[in-house]
């Protein structure tokens, strides 16, 4: 059981809390941060634990704020998957305190001077199952020990991401629950279209309704195309404030989550899913259709999940009406050296590039 403990900012004026920022509009979460680190080399895709955190939390630290950078009004602790379960498959359970200590204080020192929100995350537990009750004291135990870790950073939320089991959803809710913080729950919805418990998607987001939960949505395995439609069936089930963060890849209701994706090339696992997922890669344009569609839908708490890069975000951010710092270097082209248009160009640059990549356009006169 996590003891609750409160702390005293030595920072200036506390941030508002996530509740009155979703009463006031959306709020932007960055996420994805596994895959990111994967690409770029300080941890291994299969196992997916952050060891990043502890061989190089200067990194961890300059990712989230890139991601804050770009619009994300929360910095996510980098503790996903850095549970009991997940280390002991790299040999590393001694670390489990030191890792979720570390992933907080990173978090935290960015959180709080940046003036953004800082958010203790727990996940699936990846050992749970609905016939196995054993599986479910250990999902407890995890969820306790992870959480009581968060609350002793101080963070002003916890979400619960990335559950395709509705009942570990409710158990860790119920664990967020019992330390008194606000509840932010995501489900990765399986491909199947039903949680694997058998339960709908409007059953499982009534539930957590029920559960306490503070914001209650989805989150990763999807992307766009085949999230919204989800959320709308989530938002037509709550009243609470609802999530969509999905992960940015082009999905069809054929192959609805990444794991599902097929492509014939260059993908030895015989799947794109996970390190050959690059030609499915949302360009940052449909990421703020994605933002548009789902805040019309009807929800605030939105971000991008795994593969999303801070240009993913800052046009998040931009699509929902914000201009974060990174803005200052959104695209310009009418300073391209092919395709602009600015006077100080080459203009036999320009002829160049109209005769060579638009053979099809008219001549202008
Ligand atoms: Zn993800």
């Amino acid at each position: 059981m996590p003891v609750k403990k409160t702390r005293t900012s030595k920072t200036a004026a506390k941030p508002a809390g996530l509740l009155e920022r979703l009463a006031a509009g959306p709020v932007i979460c960055a996420e994805g941060y596994l895959f990111e680190f994967e690409r770029r080399g300080y941890l291994q895709a299969g196992a997916y634990v952050p060891e990043v955190v502890l061989e190089h939390p200067e990194l961890v630290e300059g990712l989230h704020r890139d991601f804050v950078h770009a619009g994300s009004d929360v910095v996510e602790a980098f503790t996903y998957y850095a549970h009991r379960a997940k280390l002991k498959m790299v040999g590393r359970e001694k670390d489990l305190a030191r890792i979720n200590r570390a992933a907080l204080s990173i978090a935290r020192k960015v959180a709080r001077s940046t003036g953004t929100l800082l958010a203790g995350d727990i996940c699936n537990t990846s050992i749970y199952a609905l016939d196995d009750t054993a599986s479910h004291k250990q999902a407890r135990r995890t969820f306790d020990e992870q959480i009581g870790w968060a609350v002793d950073a101080g963070v002003d939320f916890i979400v619960g991401e990335t559950y395709s089991w509705g009942s570990e959803a409710l158990l860790a809710l119920a664990a967020i629950k019992r330390s008194g913080k606000p509840a932010v729950m995501t489900l990765s919805v399986p491909r199947e279209g039903r949680m694997r418990d058998g339960w709908t998607l409007t059953e499982t987001a009534k539930r957590l309704q029920d559960g306490g939960a503070d914001v209650v949505g989805l989150n990763c395995a999807r992307g766009p195309a085949t999230t919204l439609p989800l959320v709308r069936e989530v938002r037509s089930a709550v009243t609470c404030h609802v999530a969509a963060l999905p992960v940015p890849y082009r999905t069809t209701p054929a192959e609805p989550t990444f794991q599902s994706l097929t492509d014939p090339h260059g993908n030895p696992d015989g799947r794109p899913f996970p390190t050959a997922l690059d030609p499915f890669l949302c360009s940052r344009y449909e990421i703020a259709e994605f933002g548009k569609e789902a805040f019309n839908l009807g929800a605030r708490y939105l971000g991008v999940c795994c593969g999303a890069g801070p240009h993913h975000i800052r046009s998040l951010a931009e699509a929902l009406g914000r201009r974060p710092p990174a803005s200052r270097y959104s695209p310009d082209m009418s300073k391209h050296i092919l395709f602009g248009s600015d006077k100080r160009l080459r203009q036999d640059y320009l002829e160049y590039a109209r005769r060579n990549y638009r053979p099809a356009a008219p001549a202008s006169g």
